[in-house]
């Protein structure tokens, strides 16, 4: 993954792309995937890093969703559990089995839950992670070692999955390289290009890097842009009513102690009627979320005061030990492209996805979750080869390997998540002693890893290393800003820039995790 290259690849081709794909978030690096492992000519465009809108900023679960079940959106909770199964088995490194306790402090929860919960299992099937349980008291203490305990009944334990988002985003964008698209990170689509009869025949393309611009031909355009795929609608017919609601989503990430050991908590109805998550993720503790209508799209959400008080105070009453303020090692936003059902609050709107022929060449494809992602793209790519009169192929992605496919990456020990790549940054870290070292003593990570995503994984900026490559920034802002000169001289003797480059990354770097921390 070179990017001079790539650029290249993008600029250079006559031929009109088979599929261009605007966003590299889950959408548009699944449709990549599935597109490119059929065979089919494909260039991803995506105007920020891979994974930068909401897709780095989900609960990084990989799941049916309880909650839909509750609602009575059987076919939905279906076709997500089938999907968990199936991301499991193809990327094995980045998907495992997190044992939820729901704490039970009124008498009829533990069967009423419990029934729902035998009831989710069964949907899953033999693709189910973990057998549903009700359980006493002790074992719900055992289990969730900073749990509040006065009034507890007994609990429930079920199973889902956990999966760390941005890493996966990267992996996907490899997949789809492996299999032949050309992606580009920092390259908007700033417009459509129409032919004939108002058809849309391809973009324009600018390079934030060198400041080019050119037109990318295209058989069809793929509109993945998530929470903005209304503005690239409007560029083909500025007239187009919105098609997603904008719905922010909040988290906190505190340090282990406040959920000391391995399973995660589950609130299924917090006072106000929302779910509530604890999630034990990379030795931190990941509490979430909220669900907001926000009426703008911000590129750098943020959550507000109101959503860290909400949740700190929440969790404070299931957790034996009260987070406060101070306690917040990071905090950070996501917005959900939630399909508009005719002008309805954000809670109620579908969670499934949609696909829309906007204008002969353009579709667009939003909603749906991460964990639907697969799904999501052989539907799209099905849509898009009938509508440019494509050769058919078939689906391939149902048991296609995932970029870093390893199913005993655990012996990879802090360097699991990339799979069958860790290998490679081990020998980085051997061959030169300094690339072994730490970045920081309050997280895991080293120097090789800065390196690693240089050279091969598309990193371009500070941010795009700390906060997605690693995961720094999500998990201890503070520290990430420590070690932001660090990984600024490393990236810039790998890019060969100069100082006044490594300087202004710094800056932007710390001004960027000063709206992580609260
Ligand atoms: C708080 C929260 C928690 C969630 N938790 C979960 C969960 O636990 N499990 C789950 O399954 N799902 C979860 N989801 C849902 C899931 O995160 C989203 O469905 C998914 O990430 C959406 O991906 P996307 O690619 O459509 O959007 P995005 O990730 O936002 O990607 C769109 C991309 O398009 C790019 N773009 C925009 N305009 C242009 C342009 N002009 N040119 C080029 N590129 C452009 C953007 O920069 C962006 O990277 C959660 C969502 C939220 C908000």
């Amino acid at each position: 993954m070179n990017r001079p290259a790539l650029l290249s690849r993008a600029r250079d081709r006559t031929e009109p792309w088979d599929l261009v794909v605007i966003g590299g978030g889950a959408t548009g690096a699944g449709v990549a995937v599935d597109a490119a492992s059929r065979g089919y000519a494909v260039l991803l465009l995506e105007r920020g890093d891979f994974g930068g809108g909401t897709s780095s900023r989900s609960t990084k679960l990989v799941h049916g969703g309880v909650r839909y079940l509750r609602q009575g959106h059987i076919q939905l909770v279906l076709d997500a559990l089938k999907e968990r199964g199936r991301l499991r088995r193809n990327a094995p490194h980045l998907v495992r089995d997190l044992a939820f306790v729901l704490p039970c402090y009124r008498w009829w929860e533990r069967a009423y839950y419990g029934a729902g919960l035998t009831a989710y299992d069964l949907l899953a099937g033999r693709r189910r992670f973990g057998r549903s349980k009700v359980v006493t008291p002790g074992e719900v203490r055992r289990r969730l070692p900073g749990v509040r305990t006065d009034g507890l009944r007994g609990g429930v334990v079920y199973h889902d999955g956990q999966f760390d988002d941005a890493r996966l985003n990267v992996h996907l964008i490899r997949t789809a390289v492996d299999h032949g698209a050309a992606v580009l990170n920092y390259a908007p689509v700033v417009g459509l290009v129409h032919g004939p009869g108002g058809a849309v025949t391809g973009v324009t393309v600018r390079d934030l890097e060198g400041g080019s611009e050119w037109t990318a031909a295209a058989r069809v355009v793929v509109n993945a842009a998530g929470p903005f795929c209304d503005d690239i609608r409007r560029l083909a017919d500025p007239s187009a009513s919105p098609l997603v609601a904008a719905s922010q989503g909040s988290h906190v990430v505190l340090d282990r102690s406040f959920l000391p050991g391995d399973s995660a908590l589950l609130v299924p109805e917090t006072p106000d009627g929302r779910v509530l998550f604890a999630i034990p993720w990379h030795g931190h503790t990941l509490v979430g979320t909220t669900d907001v209508e926000v009426p703008a799209v911000p590129v750098e959400p943020r959550p507000t005061a109101h959503e860290i008080d909400f949740i700190l105070e929440t969790a404070g009453r299931y957790l034996a030990k009260q987070p406060q303020r101070s306690d917040v090692l990071s905090a950070f936003a996501g917005i959900r492209p939630l399909v508009r059902a005719g002008g309805s609050s954000t809670a109620a709107l579908a969670r499934d996805h949609t696909i829309r022929v906007d204008a002969p060449g353009l579709m667009t494809i939003t909603g749906g979750k991460w964990t639907t992602y697969r799904r999501m793209a052989e539907d799209c790519v099905n849509r898009a080869a009938t509508l440019a009169g494509l050769p058919k192929q078939e689906c391939r992605t149902r048991d296609l390997p995932i970029h870093g496919f390893d199913p005993d990456a655990g012996r990879f020990g802090e360097l699991a998540v990339y799979g069958s790549d860790a290998p490679a940054i081990r020998v980085l870290a051997d061959v030169d002693k300094k690339l072994a070292e730490n970045l920081h003593p309050a997280l895991p990570y080293i120097a090789a890893e800065v390196i690693w995503s240089v050279r091969t994984e598309l990193a371009r900026t500070v941010a795009d290393v700390l906060a997605r490559r690693t995961r720094a920034l999500f998990l201890n802002a503070a520290a990430a800003v420590e070690m932001a000169p660090r990984v600024a001289g490393l990236m810039a003797r790998e890019l060969g820039r100069d100082s006044a480059w490594t300087a202004a990354q710094v800056r932007a770097f710390t001004e960027l995790a000063a709206g992580y921390r609260v």
